[in-house]
Formats: C-alpha cells, sequence, structure tokens
C-alpha cells in the first residue's frame, strides 16, 4: 500500500513541529515561554495529525469524525500563539484580549461539535475536506484577529531599539518563521470553502520547525552533534511509526509496535542523556562567562586605582627629593635620614603600582609597544650605574662584562627592556648575602643574550618552576625580601614574550646561586 505525497505531507510537518515541541520543552520544563511552545506545537500537530487521518479515511462519517479532531485543536491555534507572542515579546499589558482569546477557542470548541460549523464533505483529486457553514466563518474572523495581533507583537519586538545583538537576530527569526506559518496555513480552510487548491498548507510545518530550530541552534549555541542525535533518533522513530500505520496484518502490527516502543523506550534513554550533557554545557558557559565578567571587572579596578594612587605618589617623590637635595634650607642628619626612608619607600610603593598598572595592562590586552634601535651595553650599564650603590652597601661586587666590540643596535621598547634587565639585577643584589653578580651580554646568532649570575641564594627546581608567574614568590623571597610583591618576574617574561624573546633561570640549587638569561631577536 502507497500513500500518495499529499497524504504524507501532513504526517511530515507533524513530525518536525513535534520534534521541536518536545526538544524545546525537555529542554527546559519550568520555562513559561517552552512550555505555552510546546502546548502550540500539541494544538497544530493535533490539526496536521487530523488531517493526515481525515485524508486516509475510508468513509465519510470517518472523514467528519477526523475533522472535528481538527478543530478541537485548531481553535486554539491563534489563542495559544497570542499567549505564546506575549510571553516571547514580553507583553504584559491588554490581558483581558488574552482572556477573551481562551474563551472565544472554548466557545468555538463546542459550537465545532455542531452542524452549524462544518457538515458534509467536498471532494477533491487530492482528498476530501468538510464544508464550512456559518459559524465556521465567525471563527475564522477570530482565527484571523488573534493571528494578526501575534504577527504584529513579534514585529515590533524584533524592530523594538532595546534588544541587543543576538536576541535581536532571536527575534527576526521568530518573526519570520511564525509568519510563514501564517501566510502558509491559512490556506489549508480554502477547501472547506469549495476553493480546491493543492494543500501546500501542510508543508507550512515543516518550513516552521526548520527556520525556528535555525533560530534556537544558532542563537542558544547548542553544540550541533547534541541535536543531530535528537534528530536521528526522531526520524528513526518516526520511520518505525510509519511502519507500523500501513501494516496489514495483526501480527505485523503487534511486531512493529513492540520494535517501535523499545526503540522509543532507549532513544528516550539517549535523549536525555544527551539533555544532562546540554545542561552541563550551558552552566559551564554561564561560569565561564561569569569568570570573564569578574576577570575584566578586576582588571579595570586595578587600571583604576593604579591610576589614582600614581599621581599624588609621584608629588611625594618630587618634593621628597627636593627636600632632601637642600632646596628647602639645610636638614640635620636625623631628618634627613627619616625622609630617606619615606623616599625609598615611597619608591617601593611606586614600583608595585607600576607593577599593578603592567599586569592589568597585559590581562587587558593593552600593551602598547614603543620600539627604537636600542644599545643594550647603554642600556646595562645605566642600570649599572644606578644600582652599584645598592650593591657597595651590601659589600657585593656588580661586574659589568662590556663586550669589546659593539654590539649590533635592537629594535625593542626601550623602556620596557630595562625595567626587565632592572628587575633581574636587583633581585641578584636582594637574594644575595655575599659574593655578588657578574652579567656579560653576547650575540648567540639572531639573539641577544643578556646573562646575569649570582651567588646568592639561588633556587630549588621546584621554586623555578614558579617564579615567573603572577604573585609568585620563592621561598627565598619571602624569607629574605619581606617587601617583595612577586610580579616583577611575572611582569619581566610577558615584556619580553611580547618582542619575541625569552627569559628564564637556572640553578644548582639553594645557595649555589642562581643564573638568569634574556634573550631577544636582533632583528
Ligand atoms: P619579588 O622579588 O617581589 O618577590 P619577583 O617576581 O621579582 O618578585 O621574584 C619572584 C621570586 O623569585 C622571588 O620571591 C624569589 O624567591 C625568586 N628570585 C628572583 N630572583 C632571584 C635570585 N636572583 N636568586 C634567588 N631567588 C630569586
Amino acid at each position: 500500500m502507497g500513500l500518495p505525497l499529499t497524504t504524507i505531507l501532513p504526517l511530515i510537518s507533524m513530525f518536525f513541529v513535534s520534534s521541536l515541541g518536545i526538544f524545546v520543552y525537555f529542554n527546559d520544563k519550568k520555562s513559561k515561554l517552552n512550555i505555552l511552545f510546546f502546548l502550540f506545537a500539541v494544538v497544530i500537530g493535533i490539526w496536521l495529525f487530523g488531517t493526515f487521518k481525515m485524508f486516509t479515511s475510508n468513509t465519510d462519517a470517518e472523514s467528519i469524525f477526523w475533522d472535528r479532531f481538527i478543530y478541537a485543536g485548531a481553535v486554539f491555534v491563534p489563542t495559544l500563539m497570542y499567549h505564546f507572542s506575549r510571553a516571547f515579546c514580553n507583553i504584559k499589558a491588554k490581558k483581558f484580549l488574552l482572556i477573551l482569546g481562551y474563551i472565544s477557542s472554548v466557545v468555538f470548541l463546542l459550537l465545532s461539535r455542531t452542524d452549524y460549523f462544518v457538515s458534509g464533505l467536498f471532494r477533491y483529486s487530492w482528498g476530501v475536506h468538510t464544508q464550512a457553514k456559518f459559524l465556521h466563518s465567525i471563527f475564522l474572523i477570530e482565527f484571523c484577529f488573534f493571528l494578526f495581533l501575534s504577527i504584529q507583537n513579534f514585529y515590533k519586538y524584533y524592530k523594538s531599539g532595546a534588544l541587543g545583538r543576538a536576541k535581536k537576530l532571536q527575534a527576526k527569526w521568530v518573526f519570520i518563521a511564525f509568519s510563514i506559518l501564517v501566510v502558509m496555513g491559512l490556506p489549508a480552510y480554502l477547501p472547506a470553502y469549495k476553493i480546491g487548491i493543492f494543500p501546500f498548507s501542510y508543508f507550512s510545518g515543516l518550513f516552521f520547525s526548520v527556520f525556528l530550530a535555525y533560530a534556537i541552534l544558532k542563537h542558544h549555541l547548542m553544540n550541533i552533534r547534541v541535536i543531530a542525535t535528537e534528530f536521528f533518533v526522531g526520524i528513526i522513530a518516526f520511520v518505525l511509526l510509519v511502519e507500523i500505520l500501513v501494516s496489514e496484518t495483526f501480527s505485523q502490527i503487534t511486531f512493529r509496535s513492540i520494535i517501535f516502543l523499545s526503540f522509543c523506550f532507549v532513544g528516550y534513554l539517549l535523549i536525555r542523556s544527551v539533555q544532562d550533557e546540554i545542561k552541563r554545557r550551558m552552566e559551564l558557559q554561564r561560569l565561564y562567562d561569569e569568570v570573564e565578567k569578574l576577570s575584566k571587572a578586576k582588571t579595570e579596578f586595578l587600571s583604576i586605582a593604579s591610576h589614582q594612587l600614581r599621581t599624588p605618589l609621584t608629588a611625594i617623590k618630587g618634593y621628597v627629593s627636593l627636600v632632601l637635595e637642600g632646596t628647602y634650607g639645610k636638614l640635620n642628619e636625623k631628618t634627613w635620614e627619616i625622609l630617606d626612608r619615606v623616599y625609598k619607600s615611597n619608591e617601593r610603593l611606586v614600583k608595585l603600582i607600576n607593577n599593578l598598572l603592567n599586569i592589568s595592562r597585559i590581562e587587558s590586552g593593552k600593551i602598547e609597544l614603543n620600539p627604537e634601535d636600542v644599545r643594550m651595553e647603554d642600556v646595562i650599564s645605566d642600570i649599572i650605574k644606578e644600582l652599584e650603590n645598592e650593591a657597595k652597601k651590601k659589600n657585593l661586587y656588580l661586574k659589568w662584562d662590556v663586550p669589546k666590540v659593539a654590539l649590533p643596535k635592537i629594535r625593542t621598547d626601550k623602556e620596557k627592556i630595562r625595567e626587565v634587565i632592572f628587575n633581574v639585577i636587583d633581585n641578584a643584589i636582594k637574594y644575595t648575602a655575599s659574593g655578588g653578580a657578574e652579567i656579560t651580554c653576547e650575540v648567540l646568532g639572531d639573539f641577544l643574550r643578556i646573562k646575569i649570575k649570582d651567588s646568592g641564594a639561588g633556587m630549588t627546581q621546584e621554586e623555578i618552576s614558579g617564579i615567573f608567574k603572577s604573585f609568585a614568590r620563592g621561598e627565598t623571597g619571602t624569607k629574605i625580601w619581606t617587601g617583595g610583591t612577586g610580579l616583577g618576574l611575572y611582569v619581566a617574561k610577558k615584556f619580553v614574550e611580547i618582542q619575541h624573546g625569552k627569559i628564564w633561570t637556572e640553578s644548582e640549587g639553594k645557595d649555589k646561586g642562581s643564573t638568569f638569561f634574556v634573550e631577544l631577536p636582533i632583528k
């Protein structure tokens, strides 16, 4: 027994609409919007299934029975669509329209049982349809009225300026899907008025579902593979169901029903696990968004706080250094010493703030590079001059092995590289109790390698693996230099890496000194 295409059409549409309805429902069983959509899919499904049965009926009485079955669903289509549009577009006003809709749906449900609504049949080449009577026309007016209101809601919502980009796209596809359903679906009533056009309307459910599914897939970022699983389970279930419907003997029906039910059971379990997966993914995505938001807020806070702190600190630095230099009169030794301590503490704060600012720039991806041709020997010599005193105070040597032949200039951000080298040499002094540090600079292939070797506290392998992370301090750090923050090497590594260089350290172990290497590309 072969079913003609016209008969199968409503069944195909029904399959798509119901799959989507079930999918949406199981996606969030508590959401009002999803429940409304599910109910809407159910009444559309009743329409399509009833039509299929009406087409395949053997007697007139049977056809009329199934037609009445259709109206049991159809009378709720306009009200449920209107209700859904209100929920989707967050409309609260004019509740009376909704109440009026439901009342009229129930009234028409009762009236559709009478012969004043439909009676008798029109026969067409592709099938049959009941004949519309007086009450049917009134029903049609109500039907169109609520459909019009719904489409108007979707359109206004889509056009309203208040929506974000993703929401607006979603609203657009929902508007399109419902418009197609209305425009394609309404002519399904024509055969009731003796206009025997081929019922293309039964395609509408298919298009409607595909457009809506697209909107959901595209704008809810659900995993395509997950959806595909559901789709294939649905297709197979559908094929098995059709097999039952076209069965000819009782044993065929029994056998195929058992297969269908078993498959439904397994399919259900599969879809359930897939739903869990979606839920987990959505939760993960939500957490991820949250973390990103927090991290952004932190970076912004760091940036604002640091800027605000830097200004007064710079003023303090300026005035204190003027006082120390004797610009406002000579100071006695005690006062000078104290004020010198103030100056140094202030310097530490400035350094900390600078590092915090650097970090906020690094993390928000806003580091700016100002490359220039730099003679590395000059940079190192400058730093040595600045730190010599520190070393001397601790009785440490600071040996700078100035290269005999001038090194090639490198193109780099001078300030940033200065900060890196300064920090490493400063550390070598800080973390060395006796002996000192030796600095060399040489060309190695395409790179310039700066080596800072000290005879200080050294590091274990474990310490080495951590010191380049933010706020990471080694054991020595926490013991020897309590004022540190663990930010210096983190910032140094970032500065070197964005300029395509490398920074690393080697140490033979505790108290065996450490060697820091900084390599920068020459070109
Ligand atoms: P800070 O010095 O403020 O702690 P850094 O990021 O500059 O921050 O250094 C991180 C850690 O690396 C230090 O706490 C210290 O334990 C270790 N470290 C850095 N340089 C040396 C060095 N030359 N010798 C031994 N340990 C070092």
